[in-house]
């Protein structure tokens, strides 16, 4: 049944930011609009890779490590492009990514070290696109590392006690933003900054083998997604509160505890 709910674009937007993926240019493809509409309008952002995409080549005679090095190159030209702060790349193997406990402290440190209001990440649960393609293994490990380290390791002092103890304090991130998902449940307005997202992507040339059909390709998702809102271009995500702000605390779903009781949340 078609939802007759009217949308408005999303207008929540964190001071800080942290995109999460697998692969250089997988923030590009995805999340890169709403990215350069937030650092426009006076946000940090962060970009972290989990891999420098080593595997991203048809021809198996490639030197993986040349292959990586071009591809940071091409991500940190991309990311200027955005307007991002900073870039890490993680080193984890392209098409072997696995979500596993050193993934989650290498990206639990870095969440303590940028301490972002918000992470942006490749919704975990997408295994296939409606029924037009499979998501990428390394993308839903990605994701689904990205949400675990946000919730609750980051937060938590027990994990990885070590990292406290070196100075990097737990840090509560207050939302998730999934892209990539079927089940998206906010629109944001790029319309002016669409044009950068092309301009990161065409920092890709290593991975782009039709630069002219990509560009109407990516103008037509936009144009799809800022259908819901009625823009001219969209990103679509879903939103996962972790965290209410605190003039949104009387809602249904949040019980403010009484001023007199003391100690940490139990959550
Ligand atoms: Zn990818």
């Amino acid at each position: 049944m078609p939802d007759a709910t009217p949308r408005t674009p999303h207008t929540w937007r964190p001071q800080r930011f942290m995109v999460i993926v697998a692969h250089p240019d997988d923030a590009d493809f995805g999340p890169a609009a709403t990215a350069a509409a937030w650092i426009d309008a006076g946000s940090e952002g962060r970009l972290v890779c989990c891999t420098s995409g080593d595997a991203g080549a048809d021809d198996w005679r490639t030197d993986p490590l040349e292959l990586a090095a071009l591809r940071e190159a091409e991500q940190e030209a991309a990311a200027r492009v955005v307007g991002y702060s900073g870039v890490a790349f993680l080193h984890q193997p392209d098409g072997a990514l696995a979500n596993d406990l050193a993934l989650r402290e290498q990206l639990v440190r870095e969440i303590r070290t940028f301490q972002p209001d918000a992470v942006l990440a490749v919704d975990p649960e997408t295994l296939f696109y409606g029924d037009g393609g499979v998501n990428h293994t390394d993308h839903r490990a990605a994701g689904m590392a990205a949400v675990d380290a946000v919730y609750p390791a980051a937060r938590n002092a027990m994990s990885f006690p070590w990292l406290a103890r070196d100075g990097l304090a737990p840090h509560v991130v207050r939302r998730i933003y999934l892209c990539w998902s079927n089940h998206p449940s906010a629109w944001v307005d790029v319309s002016a900054t669409i044009e950068r997202k092309l301009g990161a992507l065409r920092a890709h040339a290593s991975q782009i083998r039709h630069p002219e059909a990509l560009e109407p390709r990516i103008r037509e998702w936009a144009r799809e997604e800022g259908e819901a809102i009625g823009v001219s271009a969209g990103e679509a995500f879903r939103v996962i509160v972790i965290e209410e702000d605190a003039d949104e605390e009387e809602g249904p779903t949040h019980v403010t505890p009484p001023q007199t009781e003391g100690g940490p949340p139990t959550a």
